[in-house]
């Protein structure tokens, strides 16, 4: 399994290379032609745990791994960290299936990538001298996933910025409270996109120089690694097997998922599964407001000239959907010459167009469709109305697409992609609004005093009679021990100290 850029075949490594590497040095993404030689067994899947599943697939796409390591990487990123047996469960919405990604330990999907990604890359580090020292600027939720990924994870440390007081209260008690003995975790003086830009500018900074005499050296934990794509193509087997499991459908019967996307990293593992023989019909790709993908999808033209809007789907809140690339790869046949002429008109003009052939081979396989915020409060009423299920506003948006674009007669499993329990209030908001409508007695919203955010966790409990998971209610109880507040320009400095001083790799 050799991986090369999207952009160029000559740039080339092996997965242990393209785990710690990430992003290729053309600016193109790691993928390889083997992707679709490999057909799997699902018959034979069919007798395997969700880690034997894992196993059997990072040991595919990943073969410069021993099985030992692999072995190892998987049980402990999904041993005993997932609250649910069947680490993504899949359960009934209505007529239709919901595949419940958000029992890791940060209650958010990214969870099955986070747990594995530290794992891989402390097994490509073992043997050499060196560290790592993973540093993210986080608007509130993937920090604090990397975060667990990475504690106490071999030769590997991490520094988590986020902007000071602009996180939710659980998302401030989430970071605030981490534990861990490598890592560092930190409040800076301005907003996420001024977080983001100190850390971009860290990477290439002289801080770089001091860190590499003492063998340590930068790293991000981006959605692009090879190392959190892959783990991702597990569950849509596992998915398709809990299907047949309640006889729902017969092996080898076609099955549509509907994904809610930002970055196209979880569409994209499903797009994997089904070159590597899952029996995938279509991939519906659900946007918020923030619709280039409904627009390319359709039109075949990729514009991200237009206003970025804030949603209550944050994490779907994005302009460039990076992984988008590879799935041009392939459906291009490979072609690295067209991929760069396309991300280099992206780059220079904001927007390109694919041909017309091409765009009806992407839309065999990808439909799309999108939700704004008030179709995804609807959506979020809807749901509970019509099937009881509470789901949160990403999954929302996916519920609206879904209904909207499903086939009859073939299942459609939608991707949960974070429990409601961590967006309480615009859940609430969303269920309350229902209730106004019908002239129901709610509390007025206004007189809510936001100063503790478990309010609209325990509103919400009351209202559908569902716990919060433990992850996030037990954050009451848990100290508070991370207090570090830096400005802008002190970053570098604070990270030098922390790498040099606290960070235990
Ligand atoms: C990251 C995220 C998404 C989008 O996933 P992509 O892989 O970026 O497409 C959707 N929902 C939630 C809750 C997320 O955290």
């Amino acid at each position: 399994m050799i991986y090369h850029s999207t952009r160029n075949e000559k740039e080339k490594a092996d997965s242990k290379e393209a785990v710690l590497t990430g992003l290729c040095r053309d600016g193109g993404l790691f993928v390889s032609d083997a992707l679709m030689d490999i057909k799997l067994d699902l018959r034979e899947l069919m007798g395997l745990s969700y880690e034997g599943t894992a196993k059997r697939i990072l040991s595919l796409l990943l073969n410069d791994y021993s099985t030992e390591e692999i072995s190892d990487a998987v049980s402990r990123a999904y041993g005993n960290t997932f609250s649910d047996a069947a680490v993504t469960p899949l359960t009934p919405i209505g007529k239709d299936w919901l595949l419940e990604l958000y029992h890791g330990p940060t209650c958010a999907f990214k969870d099955v990538a986070l747990q594995m990604l530290p794992q891989l890359m402390s097994k490509a580090l073992s043997g050499s001298e060196k560290k790592i020292l993973i540093v993210t600027a986080t608007s509130g939720d993937t920090g604090k996933a990397a975060l667990e990924g990475f504690k106490d994870v071999e030769n590997i440390g991490i520094a988590v910025f986020y902007p000071h007081r602009k996180v939710s209260d659980i998302q401030y008690l989430q970071m605030a409270t981490q534990e861990g003995e490598n890592v560092a975790v930190c409040a800076i003086e301005g907003n996420f996109d001024d977080a983001q830009t100190a850390v971009k500018k860290l990477f290439s900074s002289d801080i770089n120089k001091d860190l590499a005499k003492r063998g340590i050296f930068l790293s991000s934990a981006n959605s692009i690694n090879i190392g959190r794509l892959v783990p991702q193509i597990v569950y849509y087997f596992e998915a398709y097997k809990a299907l047949v499991k309640k006889g729902a459908i017969s092996l080898y019967d076609e099955v549509d998922f509907c994904v809610p996307t930002g970055n196209f990293g979880d569409v994209l593992a499903g797009y994997y599964a089904k070159l590597m023989g899952l029996p995938v019909g279509k991939l519906i790709v659900a946007s918020n407001a923030n619709n280039v993908l409904t627009d390319f999808l359709s039109k075949g033209v990729y514009d991200r000239n237009r206003e970025f809007k804030k949603t209550i789907s944050p994490s779907m809140d994005i302009l460039i959907s990076s992984n988008l690339e590879r799935m041009l790869y392939y459906m291009s046949g490979g072609d690295t010459e067209l991929i760069s002429e396309l991300m280099r008109e992206l780059s220079d003009t904001g927007s390109y167009e694919i041909s017309s052939d091409m765009l009806s081979r992407i839309r065999e396989v990808f439909d799309s469709g999108c939700a704004d915020d008030s179709e995804t409060r609807e959506a979020i009423r809807e749901a509970y109305r019509e099937t009881g299920r509470l789901i949160d506003p990403h999954t929302a948006v996916g519920y609206k697409v879904m209904k909207e674009k499903k086939r009859p007669d073939i299942p459609c499993v939608l991707l949960s992609t974070a429990s409601p329990f961590k967006f309480c209030h615009d859940v609430w908001e969303a269920l309350s609004g229902e209730d106004a409508s019908k002239g129901g007695a709610e509390p007025p919203m206004a007189s809510t005093d936001e100063k503790d955010g478990f309010y609209y966790m325990d509103r919400l409990s009351e209202k559908t009679g569902e716990k919060a998971p433990l992850a996030l209610s037990r954050l009451r109880e848990k100290p508070v021990i991370r207090r570090d507040v830096v400005a802008i320009n002190d970053m570098p400095s604070y990270v030098l100290r922390e790498a040099m001083e606290n960070i235990r790799f």
